[in-house]
């Protein structure tokens, strides 16, 4: 099989069929409110990554095309893969918390407001749970393009500074994710120019750059399992993407195992998955200190559920204890992270105890967001230290 790479040129609505060019205004589907995909689908044959590239234009090949002066970089992807070792099991860690500004949305704000730049625009509007807004906001300062973040009034303080220290507008709401998305979504729709990373495909392919690092990462070889925290599914869907311009260009035959871990507070991928859906439908949902995953129900559900069963994957959910058992153990092993990283640890946990991991198998597990700006909710979860002052300091003793 010969390979060759091929960048999308065009927005396709994933509902019903209808073309748009690039440079179209839009995020979804101005007919029928379908998501956006690109097309033609990307393709990279694996000699088209140009590792002397900064920042995911390494991966230039297969994504839209944007001039080189509009290619905004803050040295984004790339970013280590550090051998571990999870309740016996060696698994990989993949550190995208050490992305720019702390996660591994930039990969995707990197593309996006490269093209927002490239066409001219000046202001955009954005709606985020936190790590997204840094992103967003930080590449749209490099872009000068002005900014509006719409934010969960409960988001982390860290996260927020961080937006608000770029210069973005920052709109606090008060009410559950969906209601912080739908605001970003009224205020667009009175003129501004709305970038919502969930729906919009440009994000998406950026993330995307995760995959082909995941299969030529040092590993030894093509991955047998990737275990992905998932909310609204950009991070796991991004891989799949990935994944898929190295099959479609024929450089990848066998395909890794895609695993979606969510909290039992917001299970609706989990749900359809035990159901055997095409798609996920609304379900109850609870309190979670795993802000990244909050999600009632994602926008790309049925492609999430698509990606699992073309990986032979699995989906499941755990509790908020769970949560904070897998987080306690990561930072003993001196990896601070979010509380929503800890998510994917505790899925994997559960995969290990239920023996469903190859021991042999190269397994690998996407940190996704950094701990710096999510202090007090790591403190929150973690529980009072066992000791706050040194034995002979305090007169107490942490036997
Ligand atoms: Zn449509």
């Amino acid at each position: 099989v010969s390979t060759r790479s091929i960048r999308p040129s065009a927005y396709r609505c994933s509902a019903c069929d209808q073309f748009y060019a690039l440079e179209e205004p839009i995020w979804r589907c101005p007919r029928c409110a379908g998501p956006l995909e690109l097309d033609p689908p990307g393709q990279l044959a694996p000699d088209d990554i140009d590792w002397q590239e900064s920042g995911i234009w390494r991966y230039a090949a297969a994504l839209p095309f944007v001039e080189s002066e509009h290619r905004l970089s803050l040295g984004e992807s790339g970013t280590p893969l550090v051998p571990s070792l999870w309740h016996g099991q060696p698994v990989w860690f993949k550190h995208e918390f050490l992305q720019p500004t702390g996660s591994y949305k930039d990969r995707g704000a990197a593309l996006l407001m490269s093209l927002l730049q490239s066409l001219g625009v000046e202001e955009c509007i954005e709606d985020s749970s936190g790590n997204a807004a840094a992103a967003i906001s930080a590449y749209a300062a490099r872009a000068r393009i002005r900014c509006r973040i719409f934010a969960p009034a409960h988001a982390s303080p860290g996260k927020l500074a961080q937006t608000r220290a770029h210069g973005a507008a920052l709109v606090a709401v008060s009410g559950t994710r969906d209601q912080v998305a739908k605001a970003a979504i009224a205020a667009a729709a009175d003129g501004g120019r709305y970038a919502g990373h969930n729906w919009h495909p440009l994000f998406l392919a950026g993330v995307a750059t995760l995959g082909p690092e995941l299969v030529f990462g040092a590993v030894g070889g093509v991955p047998d399992t990737i275990i992905a925290p998932v909310g609204y599914g950009n991070l796991l869907l991004g891989i799949w993407e990935g994944l898929s311009w190295l099959r479609r260009a024929g450089a990848l035959p066998v395909l890794p195992r895609l695993v979606a871990v969510q909290t039992e507070a917001f299970p609706a991928v989990v749900r359809a998955w035990e159901a055997g859906t095409v798609e996920p439908v609304p379900v109850e949902t609870g309190a979670t200190v795993a802000e990244g995953v909050e999600c009632a129900l994602p926008i790309r559900g049925a492609a999430i559920m698509n990606a699992l069963r073309e990986t032979s994957g699995t989906a499941l959910a755990v509790s908020e204890h769970e949560i904070a058992v897998a987080l306690r153990e990561l930072v003993a092993q001196g990896i601070y992270v979010e509380p929503t990283s800890a998510v994917a640890l505790a899925g994997l946990s559960r995969l290990i105890t239920a023996g469903e991991l190859d021991p042999a198998g190269r397994h690998i597990l996407i940190l996704t967001g950094s701990g710096q700006k999510a202090a007090a909710a790591i403190e929150a979860t973690l529980g009072q230290p066992q000791c706050p002052m040194p034995a002979r300091v305090s007169g107490r003793s942490c036997g």
